[in-house]
């Protein structure tokens, strides 16, 4: 067990967590997300964030469930707005939209081409050119009011598949922070020696906005071996390994999932690690087992103990 583990057992210090949903397609994806939130409330997260669909595709979706989850529970709500397909008026309408739901943090990203995931970036006519504008652009919003949006952005420790290298890529997260970022996310990575060298770089670039690790809980390994192919993040061997021969027992695969996640963060801890975002995939049960197993509980139990 980490130090942080056994911290948060004996003292009750609480490691800072985020959880990430998708909005929900239909009436049963909407029923497995409600419960999933009222299941991770009590572990109070710093925030929970929903996801905007590639080429703006969830814009209503994402809009509802964020509003929702600002007005209906006691969490608060982060917005994922991408550059995609849509001119800069049509983003900050959205965020404005955001804004008047109540929503004050907003995950900046510029999102992968509207020709689809893979092909070269292309900006929309009117649109944003780069993810840096439109960082400015939400970090300008409504200061008459004396506050602007929070800004969470993306970042990558294994490149991301348009990195020219790492001097660009270093140059354009610092842009980020330069541009008002208060944080960034990382991209999923299953190797903590993969986050500790992407951070001593990130560090030695001047980049000094705290780096959350993205923790993926897909206990679906055809699932995952698509989507790390995609946005090339490494699968080592090993967790090839784990999952073999489990394709038809879904169970132990969740078990697996979550025991791989909570391991990865007590690595993460011992290393200095205090906060992560979870990959929901709004399902309750793995999240909730790696942030038991982390030694986060409930608040009411944090509180009785
Ligand atoms: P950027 O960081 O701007 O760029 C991505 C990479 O390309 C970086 O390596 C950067 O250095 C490089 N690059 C950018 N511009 C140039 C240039 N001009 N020349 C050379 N290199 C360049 N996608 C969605 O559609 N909806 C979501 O809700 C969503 N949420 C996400 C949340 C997180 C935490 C993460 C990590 C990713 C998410 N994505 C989402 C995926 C994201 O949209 C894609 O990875 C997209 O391709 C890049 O968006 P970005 O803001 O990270 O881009």
């Amino acid at each position: 067990m980490s130090d942080l583990a056994i911290a948060a057992r004996q003292t009750g210090t609480r490691p800072h967590v985020s959880f990430e949903f998708f909005p929900p397609k239909n009436e049963t994806m909407d029923e497995r997300l409600w419960e999933c939130v009222r299941r991770l409330e009590p572990m109070q997260p710093d925030f929970v964030s929903v996801t905007y669909g590639a080429g703006g595709s969830t814009r209503t979706r994402t809009h509802d469930t964020v509003s929702r989850l600002a007005n209906e529970t006691s969490l608060t709500a982060a917005a994922h707005l991408t550059c995609v397909s849509a001119t800069k008026d049509d983003v900050l309408q959205t965020a404005e939209d955001y804004w008047q739901a109540g929503v004050r943090h907003i995950v900046a990203l510029r999102g992968d081409s509207p020709d689809g995931m893979g092909q070269p970036w292309r900006q929309t006519d009117g649109g944003f050119k780069n993810v840096i504008e439109l960082v400015e652009a939400l970090r300008a919003h409504r200061p008459d009011l004396g506050k602007v949006f929070e800004v969470s952005v993306a970042c990558y420790p294994e490149p991301h598949p348009d990195s020219r290298g790492w001097d660009f890529d270093l140059a354009h997260l610092k842009a980020k922070q330069d541009a008002g970022a208060d944080r960034a996310i990382t991209q999923f990575f299953f190797e903590p020696q993969i986050y500790f060298e992407f951070l001593d770089r990130a560090r030695n670039a001047g980049i000094t906005m705290p780096i959350v690790p993205g923790i993926m809980l897909q206990p679906n390994f055809n699932g995952l071996k698509k989507i790390s192919n995609l946005c090339q993040a490494t699968l080592p061997d090993w967790l090839h390994q784990l999952y073999e021969g489990l394709e038809d027992d879904a169970s132990t695969r969740d078990l697996i999932t979550a025991n791989v996640a909570a391991e990865l963060c007590h690595k993460l801890a011992d290393g200095g690690v205090s906060q992560f975002h979870f990959y929901t995939l709004n399902r309750a049960n793995l999240a909730l087992s790696t942030c038991h197993l982390l030694g986060l509980k409930p608040a009411r139990e944090a509180e009785a103990a």
